[in-house]
């Protein structure tokens, strides 16, 4: 099957062979012509299996052959994104895509001015990429009318509702016409998802080009069992060991990510940071070094590092595991994309082991355990499995003890003491948000 075969005219099909690409994926494959036809889509693919080519494609030459002139202040197709470098992200390739088209392209999102903004949507764009938060400001401040839109696109709606715009887009679809296309792309899909895509499609074509929550298996993953307090020194020795050139580094909160990046820095190892509290320019200062290599570790929390699209990355670690099972096949997605191998290593300890067993269910495996000399762990990293049971060891007998004083140091093995892993449990449920949509205020970024 070749991009002509789809039907796609020529203009695009010279983008395409400019970039490289022979063969759709499959996500195109199928996306394509539904779209093409007019369907609404509800679309569930792997991470980089290339979604973005499989809706912007399409959406490119139905805004060629159809449609009037776009009107000042107004968009015809909206592509919604989660997070400002995701709509950086797609920006780009549509705009890659659309080298050969008339057509404008433009991306809007918070912690920059608004102004700017403004004027650029004052001639009106063909496709306007956007954050929910700063769509709306647009809206209010009358910069931007969505009278004309012809489309609209969902992508990574999952993380959209995560992050909590569920608020957002439930306002979003009030202004919206009635005679639209509507494209709902997820990575993940829950039932919440479903239940969004019931309000806002319309006898929408299913597409799952992969099983539900499935990592990608271009990745090969493993687990190194640490003690909490060694997991800087591991990856230090890890990265010496293994020669690293390139990482993406996930940790859990903002501070994770500047204590990391501090030590690191320390070291004399050429290692940066992101996570939301630094302003949008410095984080993609960041991350455009780390691409260009001049960066060699790269820390991140999940909600900066959401859909990234970084060429070649080998290598994702997981400092800390997150707190949403999902979001390991997201992080992990960073790496083997496009047809490329990758590696995912998790540094966990023993307070993790409710996440680990949430990602093991949640993706049907059973993570491989790679124990790392002289940094076995003191409080053991109980077993997990992809069924969702933590097993417990049986305790060994205490040693009677041989002082009255009962002043030793004792090592309780953490694994059991904590009550978070209650043995009776036949299993333990996924770590997961449950976001609602339409209710509830919308969580702090
Ligand atoms: P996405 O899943 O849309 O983030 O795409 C992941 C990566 O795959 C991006 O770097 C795309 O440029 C690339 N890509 C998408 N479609 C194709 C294709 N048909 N052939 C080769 N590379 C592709």
């Amino acid at each position: 099957m070749t991009f002509a075969t789809l039907g796609l005219i020529e203009p695009l099909l010279r983008a395409l062979e400019t970039l490289g690409y022979q063969t759709p994926t499959p996500v195109q494959a199928q996306a394509i012509p539904a779209v093409l036809a007019g369907r609404d889509l509800m679309a569930a693919a792997q991470t980089g299996t290339g979604k973005t080519a499989g809706f912007a494609l399409p959406l490119l030459q139905l805004l060629t052959m159809e449609g009037p002139k776009v009107a000042a202040n107004s968009a015809r197709a909206l592509i919604l994104c989660p997070t400002r470098e995701l709509a950086e992200q797609v920006h780009a390739s549509v705009a890659e895509y659309a080298q050969n088209l008339p057509l404008t392209t433009y991306a809007v999102y918070g912690g920059v001015s608004i102004n700017p903004q403004m004027m650029k949507l004052r001639k009106g764009v063909d496709i306007l990429v956007a954050t929910p938060g700063r769509l709306i400001d647009l809206f209010r401040q009358n910069a931007l009318k969505l009278n004309q839109l012809q489309t609209l696109v969902l992508d990574e709606a999952d993380r959209m509702l995560d992050l909590g715009f569920s608020e957002e887009l439930a306002n979003i679809y009030r202004m919206l016409p009635k005679k639209r296309q509507t494209l709902l792309f997820s990575a993940t899909f829950s039932d919440e998802i479903r239940q969004l895509a019931g309000q806002m499609l319309n006898d929408p074509l299913s597409i799952e080009v992969s099983p539900r929550n499935v990592a990608a298996s271009t990745v090969k993953q493993w687990v190194v069992p640490v003690d909490k307090k060694r997991k800087p020194e591991l990856f230090v020795h890890l990265m010496r060991k293994g020669r690293w050139k390139q990482v993406l580094v996930f940790a859990k909160t903002r501070n994770g990510v500047d204590a990391l990046v501090d030590k690191l820095q320390g070291l004399g190892i050429n290692a940066d940071g992101i996570h939301g509290d630094k302003p949008q320019a410095t984080r993609q200062r960041a991350l455009d070094r780390f691409k260009s290599s001049d960066v060699q570790i790269l820390v991140a929390t999940d909600v900066a590092a959401r859909g990234l699209d970084i060429e070649d990355l080998p290598l994702v670690v997981n400092f800390d595991l997150p707190i949403v099972a999902e979001d390991y096949i997201h992080r992990i997605g960073r790496t083997g994309r496009a047809g490329n191998t990758g590696e995912a290593i998790s540094l966990v300890c023993a307070d993790e082991v409710n996440m680990l067993s949430a990602i093991e269910m949640l993706t049907r495996q059973t993570l491989t355990r790679k124990m790392e000399p002289d940094f076995e762990p003191e409080h053991r990293v109980p077993d997990t499995d992809a069924s969702g049971q933590v097993v417990k060891k049986p305790k060994k007998p205490k040693k009677p003890k041989t002082s009255g004083g009962g002043g030793g140091k004792r090592n309780l093995g953490k694994w059991v003491d904590s009550g978070e892993v209650a043995p009776s449990e036949p299993s333990i449920k996924p770590v997961r948000k449950v976001p609602v949509f339409n209710t509830g205020p919308r969580k702090k970024k």
